[in-house]
């Protein structure tokens, strides 16, 4: 598995320096607030377990998938493949996301959230590759910039593979041009 990648980006010490840093500002904004965290599955699932531990107020904890339609005619549509099981209506909302790519996927969440009556909404993002931004859209907290490069770890996967590697990574050409 670790032969399939390219080049670590971001070690594993450096994701987890970092996510305390940012748990670390969520704690000093969230305190009192009791958010609802609404993960993006799968790819979040790993940076937001490991992100909750380490935030110290109350919060509940949901999740949504969704799925981009592939199709070429309509790019930038996403569609809802799980809901909430949480009524957000008048409660503060922190999305996480394991990465911004195109932006579509935040924008979609974000408008329906909105749509539900979340009182606020912020997005947390372990990634941000904003070479590709097609949407005007922009996370709160950002993990790490990265280049756009095909990125793996830490969550994101090729082919559902890599999820489990305990660093961000980019993988290797040969492995998805074969
Ligand atoms: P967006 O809607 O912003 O274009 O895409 C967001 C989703 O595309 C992410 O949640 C992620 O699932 C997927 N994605 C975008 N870029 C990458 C990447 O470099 N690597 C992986 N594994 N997934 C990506
Ligand atoms: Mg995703």
């Amino acid at each position: 598995m670790n032969n399939d990648i390219e080049q670590v980006l971001f070690s594993q010490q450096q994701v987890e320096q970092r996510l305390d840093e940012l748990a670390s500002e969520l704690t000093s904004k969230y305190q009192d607030q009791f958010p609802v965290i609404v993960s993006v599955m799968t790819g979040a699932a790993v940076f937001t377990v490991d992100m909750i531990k380490r935030l110290n107020f109350k919060l509940n904890l949901d999740y949504v998938d969704v799925s981009s339609y592939a199709d070429g005619t309509q790019s930038g549509k996403v569609r809802l493949i799980k809901d909430l099981s949480t009524d957000i209506k008048d409660r503060p909302v922190i999305i996480m996301e394991d990465i911004i790519d195109t932006g579509h996927t935040l924008k979609f969440l974000v408008e329906l959230l909105k749509g539900r009556g979340a009182k606020s909404i912020d997005i947390c993002a372990l990634l941000d590759k904003p070479a590709r931004r097609e949407a005007k859209i922009e996370a709160d907290y950002v993990g790490f910039k990265v280049p756009n490069e095909f990125i793996v770890g830490y969550g994101l996967d090729y082919s559902g593979i890599y999820r489990n590697l305990p660093y961000v990574g980019i993988l290797k050409r040969a492995v998805y041009e074969k």
